[in-house]
């Protein structure tokens, strides 16, 4: 063990991490914050591009939902230029929020390690997770000889589940009479938003931050949230348990070819096994068992529409995602937690949420294909 209490290959992994990091101007110990005073791109008479990547995110600090009577109600002009020019702002963008992000993302390792140990499924090496703009829903594997395996995980993912689920939590719940906090119309624009920031913001933040839920619609959202993504971990832990990649193999995406379909399935069991298996003894088994569940159906449930969105916006990595069976992947995860969890209705809440989700996309797909067909969307600007 280290100083740090991590292990030398962690470590080792943990440099090259922040190396690879270095190569596409992002940085862990991140200098550069919002700036707090307006910026001026012109100050000199001449355009300058850095103070102008300043100017937006300066915006984006001081503009944004400050309530849910405001969520979905600008002029849809405005929308529409904002969804336009996430694709301008370079990868820098993550800017302060990268840190903050990285802690998250290790805290919930520790915990999976945690897991790992108590239930005797030891590592064949070192493994370490960092947030890195990969453009991909799962992780990718990335071997550092002599040091383990590092795990890149999508900066974009974790924005992506919060702000679905929080709006999923700001529709009207059933035998909720009080006034929903956003209509279905307006929820829509938000899931235009937060998918036009997944599929072109890349690693930069793009969508709208939502305002903050009132506690009893919040309470579930932490824990769900926080098991969808040690899901996706889980799943990738699991192709390093299982020998799928290895500190001396190639780097493996989640494209055609890199894992077979039994691989896929085996490290979704191997995940949900973990999981399930660390919440046997809770005392509140079912409803844990239950919020459980609807992380896990939470991510299939958003894999499936980013898959079908970027099949209806034709994009390139549309063909290449290695999952063309997510529905039997979902199929077969709702089978083992059912045998997990033998509840009554275990997965009504991942049910709705679902069915809300799949009505809401034509929608948002309208929205992403009227801002693609009649407005510009700039490439980066260095
Ligand atoms: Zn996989």
């Amino acid at each position: 063990m280290g100083d740090d209490g991590s292990d030398p290959g962690e470590r080792a992994l943990r440099e090259a991490y922040q190396a690879l990091l270095r190569d596409v101007g992002l940085d862990l110990p991140f200098d550069d914050h919002r700036p707090k005073e307006l910026p001026n791109p012109w100050s000199d008479g001449a355009f300058d591009p850095k103070a102008a990547k300043e100017l937006i995110r300066y915006e984006h600090g001081v503009r944004g939902y400050h309530d849910w009577q405001s969520v979905g109600t600008e002029p849809r002009a405005d929308f529409m230029m904002r969804l336009a020019t996430v694709k301008q702002r370079s990868l820098p963008y993550l800017g302060d929020g990268l840190p903050s992000f990285q802690k998250v993302l290790d805290s919930q390792m520790a915990e999976i390690r945690y897991w790992l140990e108590h239930q005797g499924k030891a590592l064949p090496c070192a493994v370490f997770a960092g947030l890195y703009p990969t453009g991909q829903l799962n992780a990718r594997a990335v071997p550092v000889a002599g040091a383990g395996v590092l795990l890149l995980v999508n900066v974009g993912l974790m924005d992506m589940i919060f702000m679905l689920l929080k709006t999923n939590l700001a529709m009207p719940a059933r035998g909720d009479d009080r006034p929903p906090l956003l209509t279905r119309e307006r929820a829509e624009m938000v899931v235009a938003e937060i998918f036009n920031a997944y599929v072109y913001g890349e690693g930069s933040l793009g969508a709208w931050y939502l305002p903050r839920l009132p506690a009893e619609r919040e309470q579930p959202l932490g824990f769900v949230l926080r098991r969808a993504e040690q899901f996706v971990l889980c799943h990738e832990i699991a192709h390093v348990a299982l020998g799928h990649v290895s500190p001396d193999g190639a780097a493996k995406r989640h494209v055609l070819g890199d894992y077979s379909p039994q691989q896929e399935a085996d490290a979704d069991r191997f995940a949900i096994e973990l999981l399930s298996t660390a919440h046997a003894d809770h005392p509140q088994r079912d409803k844990i068992g239950s919020y459980l569940a609807g992380a896990v159906m939470v991510f299939f449930t958003i894999a499936n529409v980013a898959q079908a969105l970027q099949q209806a916006l034709n994009m390139p990595q549309a063909k290449a995602e290695s999952h063309p069976a997510l529905p039997v992947r979902s199929q077969n995860a709702a089978d083992q937690l059912r045998s997990a969890f033998p509840l009554d209705n275990l997965l009504g809440r991942a049910a709705t949420f679902d069915n809300w989700l799949r009505r809401s996309m034509p929608k948002a797909i309208e929205w992403i294909v009227l801002v693609n067909t009649t407005m510009h969307r700039p490439s980066p600007w260095d």
